[in-house]
């Protein structure tokens, strides 16, 4: 593991209290992506470890899309939207999940995927995983697999790394 990455990765994120709702603290990662070396080091990071092993990558509405496009670029193939309901226009899988208070639907395009591609998901930030486990459903149920997780921060006290031990799932930085 790459400590001095790690570091930079931790300094970069900005806490936000009480957002989106009183007593959760936001995990704010845009001012890495205003740093333009750091913001290299990470999607070059991520290249390193998948580079050969990966046909698409799948990002998560709305951050893991700018991650998530970044690295698809870099690591030379394509990218597939995972949205929530009702914003892809054709045939789409749904997946429905239950949140803290609530419940959350994703859905990626039917078509997205070729059967036995290996897909790389790639998120913001992990909580308590139901949305990459979600996600992971949706990539299987096009007939394609996981070939691993991609996050630049998990929130380690949520426990959301428990719910993807079928996963090969990497972290810049636990906290
Ligand atoms: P979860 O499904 O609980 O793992 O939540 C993960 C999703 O919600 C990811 O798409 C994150 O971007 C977002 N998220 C959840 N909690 C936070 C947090 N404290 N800070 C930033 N993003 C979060």
């Amino acid at each position: 593991p790459d400590r001095e990455l790690s570091a930079a990765v931790l300094a970069g994120m900005r806490n936000i209290p009480d957002f989106p709702e009183p007593g959760v603290t936001f995990k704010d990662f845009t001012p890495l992506l205003l740093d333009r070396p750091l913001r290299d080091r990470i999607v070059a990071d991520t290249v390193r470890r998948r580079q050969g092993q990966v046909d698409v990558v799948a990002g998560i509405e709305a951050r893991g899309f700018i991650l998530g496009a970044m690295i698809a670029h870099e690591l030379g193939v394509g990218f597939v939207p995972v949205r929530k309901a009702g914003k892809l226009p054709a045939a789409v899988h749904t997946q429905s999940y239950t949140l803290e208070y609530g419940e959350a639907t994703l859905e990626i395009h039917q078509d997205a995927v070729d059967h036995r591609e290996r897909v790389l998901v790639v998120d913001d930030v992990l909580a308590t995983g139901g949305t990459l486990a979600a996600t992971c459903e949706l990539v299987q149920r096009c007939g394609a697999s996981v070939a691993g997780i991609e996050l630049v921060l998990e929130i380690g006290a949520l426990g959301g790394r428990a719910r993807l031990t079928d996963y090969d799932l990497h972290s810049l930085v636990t906290v």
